[in-house]
């Protein structure tokens, strides 16, 4: 199967000089709710984590809001397992389990979300699950875009981390982009593709 092709047959994965969200500029942007909104691309890239996952004892999968739960929860849906999310804190930084989920005493967690590029909501997803019983096994996403290759281990020991599709994609800051120099129109994608 070839991920990437897949990936740029339902405008995923767009090239072009792109700026992201974090103020960055990029010549590859992947556009995660054209798989989000897609029920049968979401259970195709769900069924890669629940197969990498089978035999790993996961007792309960945990994503973040918005795009990280609609995947964690067809993992779950295919694993026969529940799924809980962590939401944004309304007023700080960070992540909040909330809804009276219930975590069962010596649970093994997967974390599902769908784009790393820096893995700051994975951070906070497995921040917010410290206040529970239960312990962080696994961890997968859709997309792994970082530039290094994050080191969940740093925060949780043995912990098994799987992608469906890797590549590091270089970040630029707008003063010293190349595509500026080239003076590539700049896109504001995640807006309606509006310029
Ligand atoms: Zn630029």
């Amino acid at each position: 199967m070839n991920i990437e092709q897949i990936l740029k047959d339902n405008n995923v994965l767009k090239t072009g000089h792109f700026l992201l969200s974090s103020g960055l500029h990029s010549a590859k942007y992947f556009e995660k709710f054209r798989i989000l909104e897609n029920p049968l691309l979401v259970q195709m890239f769900g069924k890669m984590i629940a197969e990498y996952f089978k035999d790993k004892n996961i007792s309960i999968v945990c994503g973040p809001t918005t795009g990280g739960v609609i995947i964690a929860y067809e993992v779950a849906r295919q694993m026969g397992l529940k799924c809980i999310f962590a939401e944004q804190k309304p007023d700080t930084a960070g992540r909040v389990i909330r809804r009276g989920f219930v975590i069962p005493e010596g649970a093994n967690i997967l974390v599902v979300d769908d784009v790393l590029t820096t893995g700051g909501s994975i951070k906070d997803t497995m921040q917010a699950l410290k206040q529970f019983p239960g312990q962080v096994k696994g961890i997968a996403v859709l997309i792994d875009r970082s530039i290094e290759l994050t080191d969940f281990n740093q925060y949780v020991q043995d912990v098994d981390f799987n992608s469906c599709y890797r590549v590091a994609v270089e970040n630029y800051e707008p003063d010293q982009c190349p595509l500026c120099r080239q003076n590539i129109p700049l896109e504001k994608p995640g807006r309606g593709g509006k310029k």
